[in-house]
């Protein structure tokens, strides 16, 4: 439904920006707010099948957030994964900060 589209779409800017904005040497405590962040979103985004995955996803693959690289090449991944299972193009994952933090030099 197109709600779960307009839904996705906002919340995976909202997402990658997360990453495109953390720092690359977090202190413990910023990892430990992202990952428990990203623990709550899992289960309170309000697509519940999107979710059930989701948190299935994240038990099998590990959330990484020793960095800003690591988080967003781990997002990148997770999201591929949802590409994959909707039929979509994967991204490639060396340019996630070029889309989400420094802009396509195009
Ligand atoms: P989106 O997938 O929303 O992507 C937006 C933009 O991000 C793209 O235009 C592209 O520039 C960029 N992008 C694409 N892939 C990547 C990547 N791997 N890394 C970085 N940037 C990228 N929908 C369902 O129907 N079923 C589900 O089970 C489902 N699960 C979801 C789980 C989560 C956690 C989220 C956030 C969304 C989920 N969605 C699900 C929604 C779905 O992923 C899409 O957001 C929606 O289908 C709209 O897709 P889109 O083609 O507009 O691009």
């Amino acid at each position: 439904p197109a709600d779960v589209e307009t839904l996705g779409r906002s919340t995976w800017t909202l997402l990658h920006s997360i990453a495109a904005t953390y720092p690359k040497t977090p202190s413990v405590s910023q990892q430990s707010d992202l990952k428990t962040f990203m623990g709550v979103f899992s289960r309170l985004y309000p697509c519940w099948v999107c979710a059930e995955d989701f948190q299935r996803y994240m038990e099998k693959d590990h959330i990484q957030v020793g960095s800003r690289d690591e988080f967003g090449k781990w997002l990148c991944e997770a999201h591929n994964a949802v590409n994959v299972k909707l039929g979509k193009n994967t991204f490639d994952c060396s340019k996630w900060e070029e889309r989400w933090r420094t802009g396509w030099k195009d």
